[in-house]
């Protein structure tokens, strides 16, 4: 039998259909994997609190399939993870900042029922940047997660928690969240898949907001096709979320590589801005090179092209993500949510009190920042101009994918970088999404495959883009990519 830890999520479905095992013991295995490895003198760190329950629930699970209860749910006593920013009904969600400690969700993020309705187990919350901001997880009030690869190493972030339990063997799926990478970029550096879906193909209803018109539910496995099944049981409208689509990915459940003969008719265009950028690691461009190769080979047209709005990407992202986290952090206040530090002296003094103790460096840099983009002074000049380059870039890479089927780029500049070493110098740390904001700020959907490794060993990711609601076409390429190992 296949070891319970390293089976996919597919594998654990078939075994627990087969009866080969119990959700029991699957949910058992994966906490002794967790413990285990939190004995480590360098965890993981991926989950933050593991699920007292989990058995229980699993044994509930067990108890359904005996009843013959599992035909309409597909992932019956299959165990996820979830990113600490999703609400859980009765569960902490503390976006890992100190102004969220002791807050209990008082009801589900969409995500979540869909899952439980599914028959999926949720095992714990996993760590990541305080409010998803940042690129290493560093910047979370339980410190950082570790790479699986090398524990020297970020797992990325801001959903490294999710990556690095994945990654690490301690689940087979988790849900992250994107703003501007924070899926793709973990993804990458665990040398997992990680799917960043179409604004709206997945609801973002009781997701902690960061960035609103960015914000994206994102999924993690180790597998396309645990990708794909995750997408077709959380996708679709919602209506608690206007901004949700009325999109089926059911069909993602049942991904079929490309056959030659379709091979021969895709086109995939290479932004040059991306690939000839200044600081590209020598070993993410060999192994980009090296798909591009596979590609041509394959009878695909590949052809550089050039998008020159990618160039503003990361200016336009942090301009807009930064304006958008300042108003939607204003609802932490110390009255409605969390922690409150009350001086007695009235509702300003309890404010300033609770947001100066309750936010971290890099959060309160940005709602500074992202208040003063938004001044009287500033707001024509800066936020609706990033407005007006983004409907720029939502138009010009659509009209790229409207005639090619993909972009196809590296994920990061470079592979995961050591512990400490961006932490203290922000520039740095927000260059790490060179690649990845374009996504977020078209629309689009896009995949970040593990592609290959450095010579040293660290994985390296590459992306998949598509035009709008293109998942499917998206996972299909990447099944034919994970069937050949290029
Ligand atoms: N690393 C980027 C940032 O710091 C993206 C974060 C995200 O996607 N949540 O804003």
């Amino acid at each position: 039998m296949k070891d319970i830890c390293t089976a996919t999520l597919n594998e654990l479905k078939a075994m627990l259909e087969e009866g080969a095992v119990t959700s029991a013991e699957v949910i058992r295995a994966l906490k002794s994997a967790y413990q285990a490895d939190s004995q480590q003198p360098l965890p993981l760190q991926g989950f933050i609190e593991f699920f007292d329950d989990a058995e229980e629930l699993a044994a509930k699970a067990d108890a359904m399939r005996k009843e013959g209860k599992a035909a309409n749910m597909p992932l019956l006593g299959l165990p996820f993870a979830v990113k600490d920013n999703i609400s859980m009904r009765g569960r902490l969600c503390t976006c890992c900042s100190k102004i969220l400690e002791g807050y209990v969700a008082p009801y589900n993020a969409t995500v979540i029922d869909r899952l439980i309705s599914a028959g999926a187990i949720p095992i714990g919350r996993t760590n990541m940047d305080e409010f998803a901001m940042g690129s290493s997880t560093e910047y979370s009030v339980y410190g950082p997660s570790r790479n699986p690869i090398d524990r020297m190493l970020t797992p990325g972030g801001s959903s490294g928690g999710s990556a690095a339990a994945v990654a690490g063997f301690q689940v087979p799926f988790a849900l992250g969240t994107e703003t501007g990478g924070s899926v793709r970029l973990p993804a990458s550096y665990c040398g997992i898949y990680g799917l960043k879906p179409t604004y709206g193909a997945i609801s973002r209803y009781g997701v902690v907001a960061f960035g609103s018109s960015l914000d994206q539910v994102g999924l993690f496995a180790r597998t396309v096709d645990d990708i794909g099944l995750g997408l077709a049981v959380t996708g679709g409208r919602d209506a608690h979320d206007e901004t949700s689509a009325d999109q089926c990915f059911n069909s993602c459940t049942k991904l079929v590589p490309y056959s030659d003969g379709e091979l021969k008719k895709i086109r995939i265009a290479l932004p040059v801005e991306f690939t000839k950028t200044q600081g590209l690691d020598a070993d993410v461009s060999a192994v980009f090179e090296k798909f591009c190769a596979w590609f041509s080979a394959q009878g695909i047209t590949v052809e550089p092209v050039s998008i020159p709005v990618l160039e503003s990407a990361i200016a336009m992202y942090y301009v807009i993500a930064l304006s958008e986290a300042a108003s939607n952090l204003a609802r932490f206040d110390g009255i409605r949510y969390g922690l409150r530090k009350d001086t007695g002296k009235g509702y300003d003094e309890l404010y300033c009190a609770t947001r100066s103790e309750g936010f971290g460096k890099e959060v309160k840099r940005r709602i500074i920042t992202g208040n003063y983009v938004l001044s009287h002074h500033f707001s024509g000049d800066c936020y609706e101009s990033a407005l007006r380059v983004r409907n720029r870039m939502e138009k010009e890479v659509g009209e790229v994918l409207g005639q090619y089927d993909f972009i196809f780029c590296p994920t990061a500049p470079t592979p995961a970088f050591k512990l400490g070493e961006r932490v203290d110098n922000p520039m740095a740390m927000y260059l790490s999404d060179l690649f990845t904001t374009f996504v977020n700020l078209a629309h689009i959907p896009a995949l970040s495959v593990p592609a290959g490794t450095a010579q040293d060993g660290r994985p390296i990711g590459m992306q998949i883009v598509g035009a709008k609601f293109s998942e499917e076409k998206i996972l299909r390429l990447a099944k034919t990519l994970e069937a050949v190992r290029v």
